[in-house]
């Protein structure tokens, strides 16, 4: 048994009726007190989310507004009530049978264990998005503390702790298991207090602790968002005025954060003719070019370093272009990107081509014509996004790759790019197997809060 978990599991299973019920604007208070708990630790906070994570403090600084702003958005939807989604079936006492009056809404499912993300280690980790959305709709929280940012979760959590005092909630509101390792996750997900668990990162992790999820007892909902290729097709029109553009976009969305985005795009399909090949010269220059970046850990560095290696002695795959990983850059965490090629029929007979190399790396893939775009479209597996550019929406060609690409991504870009997830009502961040384990739900923006509520139906007699 484990200590940490044991004591979280039993306090937020005490605290879940007292939060449950409390009002709409109790539950706002409190995570508008968590913003500004998180802004009052100032400095501190970024210089030591810099210091663990390697990330620029600009992009913190970034991070650090989204997360209050994420916090701010569920604290307004938790005070509007909306979310309920009140259903009222008045009762007919004249029909035959009588029918009686049926009154349902969204109410919590109970307390949310919450695996914190290593790449937004504000955003998407303590405080973040997934954190909120549980927050805004009544179930206490349970962090699992990522290792890549240890100080950084207990911060943060300091944050979240103390505003749940200023609030006079239950202690059990929130917990954060820190410092704990694998073996506290899957007591966690075992622990029949716990009635719902969110993730992000690997798939092998998402899977192993979905799998957790699914043999309990009681299994419970499990949301995993393990990421995906990303698949961007440029067609042929695309390239004719825009090809410098296209190609200046892609690298950097491609090297953007060192690829440390589940959203970034690792595949690209392109026709195999001469503006196709001009397109490629120049993303290659510019990924040769790219100066080399500090990974989010030692071990997802080496994943990726190993990966590429890996990657360049699949059969059929040509090394592109090459950064050196040399510079200012920490020795056992620097990265260079990587850029590779294949032809389309190689590329379609190897499936795990498609798999994702987390970091600054793509793979080209030389089509015949816009015709095997669907093709390829086809062979892939659920994506988070997939991205088109050409010249006007569906037209011609496009209809049958847009149609495909409805089926495999939960997000469509049309003549943009993947990377930078809008945080609105709209948004959708999720996708079919095994970008996520249900392509229903979104872990991004305030629909987010779906996965952390059930339907229940109050019946009373016609009379
Ligand atoms: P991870 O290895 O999946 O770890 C995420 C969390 O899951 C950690 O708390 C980890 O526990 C736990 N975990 C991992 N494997 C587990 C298992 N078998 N059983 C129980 N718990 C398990 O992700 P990461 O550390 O963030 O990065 C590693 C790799 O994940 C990257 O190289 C990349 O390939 C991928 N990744 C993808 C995304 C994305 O958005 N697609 C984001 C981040 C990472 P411990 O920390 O205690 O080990």
């Amino acid at each position: 048994m484990n200590a940490q978990v044991e004591n979280a599991a039993k306090e937020a299973k005490a605290a879940f009726r007292t939060f449950a019920n409390a009002a709409p604007g109790m539950r706002a208070a409190l995570l508008r007190e968590i913003a500004a708990g998180i802004e009052r630790l100032g400095d501190a906070l970024i210089e030591c989310v810099h210091r663990e994570t390697a990330l620029p403090v600009a992009r913190l600084g970034g991070e650090r507004a989204r997360t209050c702003m994420q916090l701010r958005l569920f604290a307004d939807v938790a005070e509007r009530n909306e979310w309920i989604d009140e259903r009222i079936d008045a009762a007919e006492p004249a029909r035959t049978p009588p029918r009686p009056r049926i009154s349902s809404r969204l109410r919590p499912l109970g307390p949310a264990l919450v695996f914190a993300a290593s790449n937004f280690p504000l955003a998407f980790s303590v405080a973040g998005g997934d954190t909120a959305a549980a927050l805004a709709v009544g179930c206490p929280v349970i962090v699992k503390a990522h290792p890549a940012h240890p100080e950084t979760c207990a911060m943060v959590a300091s944050a979240i702790h103390a505003a749940v005092e200023t609030c006079a909630l239950p202690r059990g509101v929130f917990a954060l298991i820190g410092d704990a390792g694998i073996d506290a996750g899957i007591a966690a997900v075992r622990h029949p207090a716990i009635k719902v668990a969110v993730f992000t990162g690997s798939q092998r992790g998402g899977l192993a602790l979905w799998r957790e999820a699914n043999q309990r007892a009681e299994p419970i909902p499990f949301f995993a968002e393990m990421g995906s290729v990303n698949p961007l097709f440029v067609l042929p029109e695309a390239l004719t005025s825009q090809s410098e553009p296209i190609a200046n976009g892609l690298h950097a969305s491609m090297t953007l954060g060192v690829g440390q985005f589940c959203t970034q795009p690792g595949i690209v399909f392109l026709v195999d003719d001469g503006a196709g090949r001009a397109f490629l010269e120049r993303l290659a220059a510019l990924v040769a070019a790219t100066p080399a970046g500090n990974m989010l850990s030692s071990v997802i560095c080496r994943n990726y370093t190993q990966g590429v290696v890996a990657f360049a002695a699949i059969g059929g795959v040509r090394k592109l272009a090459a950064a050196s990983a040399a510079g200012e850059a920490i020795p056992d965490r620097a990265a260079g990107a990587a850029l590779f090629a294949i032809d389309v029929d190689t590329f379609l007979a190897q499936p795990q081509l498609s798999d994702e190399l987390f970091g600054p790396s793509s793979l080209v893939v030389l089509c015949r014509s816009p015709a095997d775009f669907v093709r390829c479209a086809e062979a892939l597996p659920g994506q988070l996004t997939a991205t088109v550019w050409a010249g006007e929406h569906k037209s011609g060609d496009n209809e049958d790759l847009l149609w495909m690409l409805e089926q495999k991504a939960g997000r469509v870009v049309f003549n943009g790019f993947p990377t930078g997830v809008e945080v609105g009502e709209a948004t959708m961040h999720g996708g079919p197997f095994p970008a996520t384990t249900d392509s229903r739900f979104t872990s991004v923006g305030t629909r987010a809060l779906l996965r952390f509520v059930r339907p229940v139906a109050w019946q009373t007699p016609a009379t």
